[in-house]
């Protein structure tokens, strides 16, 4: 180990080729801090010479990715049905079920068999149980899995999707919603999941948008760099060329949900960084609902157009007839 390998290594940090394709050749964007929780440390934003992706290194290890994750971490959302303000009961439940029908129009049959990867607390498996899917979650984090367990009695393995136990080709859908930017190997992640599925069978994603108008306005206060959590970004031709290699062929592409909260999230960073007094004078009227109102049309505009916060992608694993249809033209 070099001395400043041995330096990063005792503070929890690591440096890394390109998660994707290894290679060592590579641009840094720019220096970068957990501008959302505030937890020490400082990385950088490089982008790959050779495939594209866009990446963190150095970054946390393994060993050290878990202080990250403050238990406030916003993902860890309590049931709907528990939430106070009706508004934002109305919100979720509307993200919710186009995060469903958007999935049900793809999936080769429904209801079927749900992976739901990275499931959190358990909302969206409770929501494709109630339209009659058998589900399956996998969680890293505990306290997330238990309460799964416990608010919801869904069954929730606990771990990482490449090591836990499930049989070959069980699923008809599996979901990674906002979980690839979060994986040490996103490509294996992807291989883990073709594997899984059955034939006909889809993987559909959700990610921070590469394209979005948010990125090219707030740069790395944008908050689909989220350092240190956010462990890679993904250009929207470099995350097709994943899936294809993974053996999954792009079916969807598209900005299917207004990114206002990941707009907001990210003015609130960029204000506290620029300008400060602005920030308090603004922030209470950023957070005051009714003010989503008249810019709605403006969020549904970002997302026909593809530049919203949110990507939302589904790959399928081909049929067997098309495979050997395939297989015996070339
Ligand atoms: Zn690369």
């Amino acid at each position: 180990m070099t001395p400043i390998a041995e330096a990063r290594s005792a503070a929890g940090l690591e440096s890394t080729d390109c998660p994707n394709c290894g290679a060592a050749e590579r641009a840094t964007l720019f220096e970068i801090e957990d501008y959302l929780y505030g937890v020490e440390g400082r990385f950088a934003v490089q982008r790959c010479g050779n495939c594209g992706l866009v990446y963190l290194s150095p970054r946390p290890t393994r060993a050290a990715i878990g202080r990250y994750y403050p238990p406030s971490y916003s993902p860890y959302r309590p049931a709907i049905q528990d939430e106070r303000s009706a508004a934002m009961r109305w919100m979720r439940r509307r993200k919710l079920v186009k995060r469903r029908q958007a999935v049900e129009r793809h999936a080769p049959r429904r209801p079927g068999d749900l992976l739901d990867v990275g499931c959190s607390t358990g909302i969206f498996m409770d929501e494709m149980r109630s339209a009659g899917w058998r589900v399956t979650g996998v969680e890293m984090v505990r306290e997330a899995a238990e309460y799964a367990h416990a608010r919801f009695g869904l069954p929730v393995v606990e771990g990482d999707l490449l090591e836990v136990g499930l049989a070959p080709q069980s699923f008809d859908a599996i979901t990674l919603f906002d979980v690839l930017e979060h994986t040490f190997e996103p490509a294996a992640v992807l291989h883990r999941a073709e594997e899984l599925l059955r034939p006909g069978g889809i993987v559909a994603l959700t990610l921070p948008n590469w394209e979005s108008l948010d990125r090219r306005l707030f740069g790395k206060y944008w908050v689909g760099f989220d350092a240190p959590r956010h462990l890679s970004v993904f250009p929207r031709g470099v995350l097709v060329g994943m899936l294809e290699q993974a053996g999954l062929r792009v079916v969807d592409n598209r900005c299917l949900f207004g990114g206002y909260f990941t707009f907001i999230t990210s003015l609130r960073t960029w204000l506290r960084a620029r300008c400060p007094a602005a920030a308090r004078r603004l922030e209470p009227l950023i957070d005051y609902p009714g003010v989503r109102l008249p810019f709605e049309p403006f969020f549904m505009l970002m997302d026909r157009i593809g530049a919203g916060g949110i990507r939302f992608i589904v790959a399928r694993k081909p049929d067997s007839r098309a495979a050997h249809d395939q297989r015996s033209a070339s």
